[in-house]
């Protein structure tokens, strides 16, 4: 009995062996797949920019949020206002 994977990308029933783009059916699935992975990894230190006190330009900026950051989480002001 062959074995069979399921396609990460389309989800289709591919086999495992014999398969020169497993665990993917096609050249495709597998180029879909790696573009989302690039692009998650792109995008994840975009994110944690905030955090990084590394930019001194930034300072202001980041403290403005972080400030906004702590209002959103504590404070029930919003709440109250609308
Ligand atoms: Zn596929």
């Amino acid at each position: 009995m062959p074995l069979k994977v399921k396609c990460p990308t389309c989800r289709k029933e591919t086999a495992w062996e014999g398969n020169p783009h497993r665990p993917f059916c096609s050249d495709r699935c597998r180029l879909i797949d790696l573009g989302a992975w690039v692009q998650e990894r792109y995008r994840i230190p975009a994110e944690k920019l905030d955090d990084l006190p590394d930019n001194d330009d930034d300072d202001d900026v980041s403290f403005t949020l972080r400030l906004l950051g702590s209002w959103d989480v504590t404070g029930s002001n919003n709440d109250q206002l609308a």
